[in-house]
């Protein structure tokens, strides 16, 4: 995006980076992944340093990503773990392994992973087969626009060009309306009031787009934004300590009976992120302590060692 702020060293111009930071949602000095997500972050403390502990690195170290050219590439492409954009779920992103499980979206300034099951059921709601057919394709290769790039009420395109047609997209999940099909109560501004609501939109933080928390997520007052537990990475330290290489990790996992041995320390995670702020989205799977027991997920559990970013106090970073 042109007046994206992301570092242009090194990167050639060709890396478009989001224009928000993918853990806060803030614009400012931020750093692009180069490793083909697409996300922002911050790595300098212009918002806080919270931003820089969620991606796990010292102060030293988002210096020298900073001060030299090397480029940055965050955790999940760094071990090709990347979150499923509907489930909220790591999965192995990477193509040349055996078994990848999620996949990117095929539009270039996208960079959304998906499973295939869970694009289908969003791209198909009312047709099974055709949902099923789908998942297959998307699982054996073929290309696919995510539900990002149609507005989800009247199913047009978006034009930057027409006011009434630029999209409104949510920051949680695979929700995009058109300025014109807006939902009255996704707010431009904080209704104060018995009957008041929070703030859910914003004209002037996106390049010709709008960014919104849909009426999927609640609005922590405190931060005025959805929760911020939204991003998980891998656990760095497992993926390479346990199992050196990160290849066999994802061909080894899917089992389920596996998982169930490898799960951590529920309890601990319980205690940990006893704290966080209730999120109804994607965190509902991927937070272990809310569904420890459930077995339906793809990634493996020992990815979720670390409570959530958001979870161990850095959302009082901020007010
Ligand atoms: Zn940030
Ligand atoms: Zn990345
Ligand atoms: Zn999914
Ligand atoms: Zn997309
Ligand atoms: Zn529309
Ligand atoms: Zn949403």
């Amino acid at each position: 995006m042109m007046n994206s702020k992301a570092k242009p060293a090194g990167s050639d111009g060709e890396n478009k980076g989001d224009a928000v930071c993918a853990i806060c949602d803030n614009g400012g000095n931020l750093t692009c992944c180069d490793g083909g997500c697409k996300r922002s972050f911050h790595l300098d403390e212009s918002e806080g340093s919270a931003c820089r502990l969620a991606l796990g690195l010292t102060k030293d170290e988002a210096k020298r990503i900073m001060d030299t050219e090397e480029g940055f590439v965050c955790k999940n492409c760094e071990y090709k773990q990347h979150q499923c954009f509907a489930c909220g779920l790591l999965g192995s992103s990477d193509l040349s392994s055996s078994k990848p499980e999620v996949f990117q979206c095929e539009h270039g300034d996208c960079g959304r992973f998906y499973h295939p099951k869970c694009v289908a059921n969003l791209l198909y709601p009312d047709g099974e087969e055709e949902a099923t057919l789908f998942e297959h394709q998307v699982a054996a290769g073929l290309e696919f626009p995510c539900p990002m790039h149609e507005c989800c009420v009247c199913r047009e395109g978006e034009n930057k060009e027409d006011e009434e047609m630029q999209f409104a997209v949510c920051r949680r999940c695979p929700t995009t309306y058109h300025r014109k099909c807006l939902p009255e109560e996704i707010l431009f501004r904080t209704k104060k009031g018995p009957n008041g609501a929070m703030c859910r939109a914003w004209d002037d933080v996106l390049p010709d787009r709008i960014l919104i928390y849909c009426m999927k997520h609640d609005i922590v007052r405190k931060l005025k934004t959805a929760s911020r537990d939204h991003i998980v990475f891998p656990d760095a330290e497992k993926l390479t300590t346990k199992v050196p290489d990160a290849e066999k990790l994802t061909t080894k996992v899917p089992d389920a009976e596996k998982l169930t041995v490898k799960v951590p320390d529920a309890e601990k995670l319980t205690k940990v992120s006893g704290t966080s702020v209730s999120p109804r989205f994607a965190a509902s799977n991927t937070n272990q302590c809310f569904c420890s027991g459930h077995m339906d997920s793809f990634a493996p559990k020992s990815l979720f060692m670390h409570p959530q970013p958001g979870s161990c106090g850095w959302i009082s970073d901020e007010d």
